[in-house]
């Protein structure tokens, strides 16, 4: 199988998807299979959401003054007819001045914006795009939004936690740490850092760090899961309806009638 080498424009391409595994596509396996492979194969695009739309335009300013102009430009979805953000995004300016304010929050985002690494890890190759790439420094980092910075967070496997552990922050950071290390044939990982800021008013921050015994276990169990993926995305096994998403949603044929206590069952 070659892989063909990525860049920019292909990134997010369903042709690098197909061969390349991703944190995100990772995620999205472990949520429901049969909407990854539909995804990959370009028969269902997820649609955009508010969450999503917040973040990119936190990670386009994070850029510089030029992919934050042309992220406006090419964002109208944004913007009142005059010109305005809407009052949902209009906290995503907060946002960016509270990191803008912040000496620490502003050291830790210094570095080389968007670099994108690959590596094979647990007999596949793996992309991913590091926010902050800091070699000199130890380090990388990652900006992420949050509604809250502070709140418990419900996740269906481990119960209330962060929302740094609820949506797999952690191991996308033992991911890339180890990505980097075995592209650049490192000893030791680079340091991760998450700089967080909340969608409230004020915003909150915060710069968080992980300790490498609990990477080390989410490696563990990404390698634990990731031979099932394996055999959906390569070895030609079909693919398990989550029956819970948008796509299952979309795409459901039923089949049997079901008694009103189900409903809620496993929900
Ligand atoms: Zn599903």
């Amino acid at each position: 199988m070659t892989v063909p080498i990525l860049n920019k424009e292909n990134y997010y391409s369903n042709e690098i998807d197909k061969h390349y595994m991703s944190n995100s596509q990772y995620k999205s396996f472990l949520k429901c299979e049969a909407a990854t492979m539909a995804e990959i194969n370009g028969e269902w695009n997820p649609p955009t959401s508010e969450a999503l739309l917040f973040g990119q335009y936190v990670h386009a300013w994070l850029e510089g003054e030029q992919t934050f102009g042309e992220f406006k430009k090419n964002t109208p979805s944004l913007f009142t007819q005059k010109g305005q953000l809407y009052k949902q995004y209009q906290v995503a300016d907060l946002m960016i001045e509270a990191i803008q304010n912040d000496d620490l929050c502003m050291f830790v985002l210094s570095g080389e914006k968007e670099v994108i690494i690959s590596a094979e890890l647990f007999g596949v190759p793996w992309k991913g795009k590091i926010d902050v790439y800091n070699p000199a420094g130890g380090r990388f980092a990652d900006l992420k939004t949050a509604r809250s910075l502070r709140e418990k967070v419900w996740n269906p496997e481990i119960g209330y936690c962060s929302f740094v552990e609820a949506y797999g922050y952690i191991a996308q950071m033992a991911l890339y740490a180890e990505i980097e290390r075995r592209m650049t044939g490192r000893s030791e990982w680079l340091e991760p850092l998450i700089v967080g800021v909340s969608k409230e008013a004020p915003p909150d921050k915060a710069v968080i760090n992980i300790d490498e015994a609990r990477m080390e276990i989410e490696l563990e169990e990404i390698e634990k899961r990731i031979e099932r993926i394996i055999q959906v995305k390569h070895g030609g096994e079909k693919p398990k309806r989550c029956e819970n998403c948008k796509y299952c949603r979309a795409t459901n044929q039923l089949n049997h009638i079901i008694h009103f206590s189900e409903l809620i069952e496993n929900h």
